[in-house]
């Protein structure tokens, strides 16, 4: 029988985390019934160095449900990295994982679909929102925005998918073999291939608690998934730099035509509008250059993405 493991990273939840436990055990205990999970399946709840009292909550949750593990980061890594710390710890101690987010904005009634589709042979199961009308106007702009950017940018990504899926112990094994720093799990699984599928769900509201992902950070993961999956902007320098060149040698052109027919040379005005027009072009072009190299540097150095501290289990 399958044995399942729900991974859940929680960044200041304790508004969220005993109803998010409440109905993940309704469902748990459905599938236990129905014989679709096994004995030896477990939820493990992910505390990524909360300053509320999440860790408390998770370990009295333990207390009165041994299935309920817990994972305590030493400090706040973010949820990708939080995220990959439990998927590193739940391999091999499973068939297949599912992570999903705490906040009960996933909808769980389709953990059994995800089950289903997992013994139909597929490794990979990705979540996808079907629609995203409870979402807030601003939420549902930014996020289409963020997934043409991604595609423009070239990085691969399942669209409308966020972290919601099914991975079976193959695919863990193989995500552990991915060593980056800047971690963008909707770019890295479905490099890993295997057999994927998908299951559909609504998006619900976050059921308590405010959301960690206001619009800064929205946007600082944007660029990450964008420069740690594609050298499409480098490229870009490239193609913007042709095109300065094409119409520099337009106004040469221009120039000394005026100048031999006798009219006036340019003058301040055009001086001053190609000296700022070029000088913010390569300001541009070093900023992107600097975004990568930063990059490089966080990369060669290798360092831990996460520490545990303690363990729940
Ligand atoms: N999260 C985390 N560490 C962080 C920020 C968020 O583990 O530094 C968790 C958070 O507890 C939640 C999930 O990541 O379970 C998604 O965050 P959130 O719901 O705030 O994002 P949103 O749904 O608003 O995009
Ligand atoms: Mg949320």
């Amino acid at each position: 029988m399958l044995s399942l493991a729900l991974v859940l990273p929680c960044y200041n939840e304790e508004d969220v985390l005993p109803k998010t436990a409440a109905s993940l055990v309704e469902v748990f205990n459905l599938l236990l019934r129905d014989k679709k999970i096994s004995e030896s399946s477990f939820i493990l709840f992910v505390n990524d160095g909360s300053n509320d009292s999440s860790s408390d909550i998770i370990a009295e949750l333990h207390n009165q449900n041994s299935f309920i593990k817990g994972l305590n980061l030493s400090s706040n890594v973010g949820h990708q990295k939080a995220l990959l710390a439990g998927l590193h710890f739940v391999t091999d101690k499973c068939d297949a994982a599912i992570s999903l987010d705490a906040d009960l904005q996933d909808d769980v009634t389709v953990i059994g679909e995800m089950i289903e589709n997992f013994v139909g042979g597929s490794d990979i199961v990705y979540a996808v929102r079907k629609s995203r009308k409870k979402d807030s106007v601003f939420k549902r702009g930014s996020a289409k925005i963020f997934y043409r950017f991604l595609k423009m940018m070239g990085v691969k990504t399942v669209y409308n998918h966020s972290d919601y899926r099914l991975m079976s112990n193959a695919v863990l094994k193989h995500l552990k073999e991915y060593n980056e720093v800047n971690v963008f799990l909707r770019g890295i699984v479905p490099l890993i291939g295997y057999k994927s599928s998908k299951v559909f769900y609504t998006r619900e509201k976050r059921a308590a608690g405010k959301s960690k992902y206001p619009l800064n950070k929205m946007m600082l993961f944007a660029l990450d998934g964008i420069t740690s999956f594609s050298v499409r902007p480098l490229r870009l320098i490239f193609y913007v730099g042709c095109m300065s060149l094409l119409a520099s040698i337009a106004s040469f052109t221009y120039i000394m035509v005026s100048y031999f027919g006798g009219g006036n040379i340019a003058g301040w005005t055009s001086v001053m509008i190609s000296l700022w027009f070029l000088g913010s072009l390569t300001l541009i072009s070093l900023g992107i250059i600097g975004e990568y190299i930063g990059k490089i540097y966080t990369e060669v150095k290798h360092r831990p993405r996460y520490h545990i501290k303690s363990v729940v289990f």
